[in-house]
């Protein structure tokens, strides 16, 4: 990992951390990794075989001789070599995977293989724990925020979401996740005492982006 640019980004559901990580790849020629699939891959491996996401009993040896990868880009995920991509957003697994990622069998079982994408010249990563707990030394690691309200406007817009009552429900499903990250015993969500907060609430997509590529290309300029 020592000569891999890292970008960690963390924050909450709905701060724009995978569109901000994968416009920041593309545009400084990085990898990508979306951890958040991966997470979502072994929910969909537990959803899939009927088990219960919060049991550690259980999904400890589920997750034995698992093969989970995914694309340089961040784009594509896999679970046993089949690309699982499309079936990773629905609102059952993004339940399971909310549950199943507070188990350590689960968490431990990710660790290296986020680490191994750590080998070209550059690799912008996005969860909840990357500039904690994966990439404690990452060159750069930034924490993106933003009012709850905002946040599930944003989500609901991706998820093609309208009307007031469907977003009230995926802003109340959000905010029952974030709690759940937030307080988890095993690598909960918070910025690293060393990372640049952004409250995102009034900036655009593209504001939040510039304001990562240049602090990128700034710190690669001060370590020439
Ligand atoms: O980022 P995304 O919403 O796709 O993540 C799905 C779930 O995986 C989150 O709700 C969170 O509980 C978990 N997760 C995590 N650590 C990460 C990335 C995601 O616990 N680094």
């Amino acid at each position: 990992m020592s000569d891999c640019f890292v970008v960690a980004i963390d924050g909450p559901a709905g701060a724009g951390k995978s569109t901000t990580a994968k416009a920041v790849a593309e545009k400084l020629g990085f990898a990508c990794l979306d951890s958040g699939a991966l997470y979502r891959a072994v929910a969909l491996l537990l959803v899939e075989a009927g088990a219960d996401p919060s049991d550690e009993r259980v999904v400890g040896p589920l997750l034995a001789g698992v093969r989970i990868s995914q694309s340089a880009d961040g784009e594509q995920t896999f679970l046993n070599d089949r690309n699982v991509t499309s079936l990773l957003r629905s609102a059952r697994v993004s339940d399971a995977a909310s549950r199943s990622s507070a188990l350590p069998a689960v968490r431990s079982a990710l660790i290296e293989l986020q680490r191994a994408a750590a080998t070209g010249e550059g690799l912008v990563v996005e969860g909840r724990d990357m500039g904690t707990v994966v990439f404690p030394r990452a060159a750069l690691k930034v924490f993106l925020d933003a009012d709850e309200d905002e946040r599930a406007r944003r989500r609901g817009l991706e998820l093609g979401l309208s009307g007031t009552a469907k977003l009230e429900k995926l802003g109340a499903e959000m905010a029952e996740r974030d709690r759940r990250d937030r307080s988890r015993k095993v690598a909960p969500l918070r910025p690293a005492e060393d990372s640049l907060v952004l409250d995102t609430t009034s900036f655009s997509l593209q504001e939040v982006i510039d304001a990562v590529v240049n602090e990128v290309l700034s710190r690669k300029k001060l370590a020439k």
